[in-house]
């Protein structure tokens, strides 16, 4: 994989909300950084202005990605690139709709519970 920012070669996967704040395994999730972009002075791990722009792009994204207003699981499954049994844990206890989840609660979640933008 090619490190996102410069595109040297040898990136490694970077969890945006880190697992340690609750993220979860999911593509919008990833970043493939190269060790320099990933564990540098000007990296998430190490520049906290930067870990929040991540941060706030993949909330951005996540609102672009679900338009809708509800979702049941096994769009979100499709939608997000996401393993089922890691799905079912993510979203088990969100309210459940009659439509589906809500599309903010499911943003939320993803998000480790916590909104950056
Ligand atoms: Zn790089
Ligand atoms: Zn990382």
């Amino acid at each position: 994989m090619y490190c996102q920012i410069c595109g040297k070669g040898n990136a490694e996967k970077h969890h945006i909300i880190f697992k340690s704040q609750g993220g979860k395994n999911f593509l919008l999730n990833y970043k493939y950084l190269c060790p320099d972009h990933h564990r540098g002075n000007i990296s998430p791990h190490k520049n906290k202005q930067i870990d929040i722009e991540y941060k706030e792009e993949l909330q951005k994204e996540l609102e672009e990605l679900l338009t809708k207003d509800h979702y049941r699981l096994e769009e979100l499954i499709n939608l997000l690139g996401m393993q089922k049994v890691e799905a079912k844990k993510t979203f088990k206890h969100l309210k459940q709709y009659t439509e589906g989840y809500n599309n903010r609660e499911i943003v939320f979640r993803l998000l480790g519970d916590k909104f950056y933008a």
